[in-house]
């Protein structure tokens, strides 16, 4: 099986892992990638695994020489045209065939060349059965068209539980284009199935509405950040970490300090921006509720004129970062945190969270309870599963989408975000049963990738029907 991922990021992370996965469930895994620069970010995690004899390997395909590689220090964005790899991965696939090879959608050329050389395709698109069974029918039956305003709320049609959403929530192609498959929904639909990085308790009934209702041919194989059993896998996940190795064991021995689930762990995932002025609202938030927290404040947001992007350290309120160390209330990092490592400390006990699929998902299987504050792509509905489905989360009051490269203007106060902290860290009953229903579902997920379980069934189910089809 070849496994083709998009650049970086919340693509990329979880794409490698069910690599590992499928590979330590018996399948000989291939990895390709655009860069060696690229195969940097998860190289050392699959030496671990070839130590441990698993059949996993790293292809690097070759650019024609005059190629602009579109890999780049940073996260590819999901705009970003990796086409110039057509060639190479023709050329590969046609000297080197496999039984499969499973794609990221975001390879949006990709499904011509691999269907033209007849090529069982598995799809990979990064989001969970809740939130594709919501885009579905919001395309099928566009109940936000005939509303007044943007902030009115309507009901998803035909789904198994009762979700409002407003317009405003909606990302731009979904308001517009209502029914109509675009480029990567057709390549979709033609394809072997998909992988989906899930599991099947936890949410059951989109599962199965994914599959009957909407026909599609679906293996759940999650959570595969569980495949990261070692503290060396989980440090380097994504990349390495931008806080050194004394700083990280300070980290995590301020971290021991702490009281079991008194810690707020902050990040909005490897993409989005937010603007100085709501780093400020969230600084003034954090102090105001008097909780402890490992904030990731990641990239920031600045006008063009503004000169690039995260190297401006200015937002930060007066005396702020030396209050909270002297008072060891919290700690800032900038850049990339270890983030399940993180999760999984017992003293974490919440998660102020963009509702990326990834840290959804990682957030259930350390069985954090979360704070929900969704910016674009397909979070909006992510939290929808958290709050109104789960009931693993409070929602911190976002109200717009909005493309993780466009300028907020409107803010997020601090008021909102000292309640929404103190009504998950506060220990009220709310909180307790939030933190109850969180853990039950890390149980499950657990057990879902364990010999038996639905996860590793699903794996084994797509080795097992791609074994079939080589005997006949
Ligand atoms: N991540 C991390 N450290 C960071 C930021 C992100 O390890 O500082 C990882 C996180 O654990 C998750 C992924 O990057 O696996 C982000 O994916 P997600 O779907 O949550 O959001 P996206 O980045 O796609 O918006």
């Amino acid at each position: 099986m070849y496994f083709f991922p998009f650049i970086g990021g919340g693509h990329q992370i979880p794409m490698i892992d069910i690599a590992r996965v499928f590979s330590s469930q018996g399948a000989k895994a291939t990895i390709l990638t655009t860069t060696p620069a690229n195969a940097l970010r998860f190289r050392s995690s699959i030496r671990r695994d070839q130590s441990l004899n698993l059949p996993i390997t790293i292809r690097v395909l070759n650019l024609p020489n005059d190629a602009v590689s579109p890999d780049s220090p940073m996260s590819a964005t999901p705009s970003t045209d990796t086409s110039v790899l057509r060639e190479p991965l023709k050329l590969f696939l046609t000297q080197n065939p496999p039984d499969c090879i499973v794609i990221d959608v975001f390879h949006r050329w990709a499904a011509d060349v691999i269907d033209g050389l007849n090529i069982k395709r598995v799809v990979f698109n990064g989001n969970g059965f809740f939130s594709r069974c919501v885009s579905e029918c919001i395309g099928r039956y566009a109940p936000h068209e005939q509303l007044g305003s943007d902030s009115e709320p309507f009901l998803v049609p035909q789904i198994p539980d009762r979700i409002e959403l407003t317009r405003s929530q909606l990302p731009p192609f979904a308001r517009n284009k209502p029914g109509l498959p675009d480029k990567v929904g057709k390549a979709e639909e033609k394809a072997f199935g998909v992988v989906v990085n899930s599991f099947y308790e936890l949410e059951p009934k989109y599962v199965e509405y994914f599959k009957t209702v909407l026909g599609k041919k679906a293996w759940p194989v999650g959570p595969v950040s569980l495949c990261n059993r070692n503290n060396a896998d989980k440090t380097e996940r994504g990349q390495a970490a931008s806080v050194d190795g004394q700083s990280l064991r300070n980290c995590l021995s301020w971290l021991d300090s702490k009281e079991p689930n008194s810690v707020v762990y902050i990040s909005f995932g490897s993409l989005a921006r937010l603007p100085p002025a709501q780093l400020v609202e969230i600084a003034h938030g954090l102090e105001a509720s008097a909780h402890n927290f490992i904030w990731v404040v990641g990239k920031i947001f600045r006008r063009a004129q503004e000169g690039r992007v995260g190297d401006d350290e200015n937002w930060v309120p007066q005396g702020f970062e030396e209050r909270m160390m002297e008072m060891k209330r919290g700690i800032l990092i900038r850049g990339w945190a270890p983030q399940i490592l993180m999760l999984e400390h017992g003293a974490v006990g919440g998660f102020m969270s963009h509702c990326g699929w990834n840290s959804t998902l990682e957030s259930v299987t350390a069985g954090v309870p979360m704070m929900t504050w969704p910016l674009s792509a397909e979070q909006f509905y992510n939290e929808k599963l958290i709050t109104d489905v789960l009931g693993i989360g409070v929602q911190v009051g976002s109200k717009e989408w909005l493309s993780w490269n466009a300028e907020r203007e409107e803010l997020v106060g601090r008021e909102k975000v000292e309640a929404v902290v103190s009504r998950v860290m506060g220990g009220g009953e709310e909180a307790e049963e939030m933190r109850k229903q969180a853990r039950a579902l890390a149980e499950k997920a657990r057990r879902a990738v364990e010999e038996g379980g639905s996860s590793y069934e699903g794996v084994d189910a797509l080795i097992s029907e791609l074994k079939s089809l080589r005997k006949n």
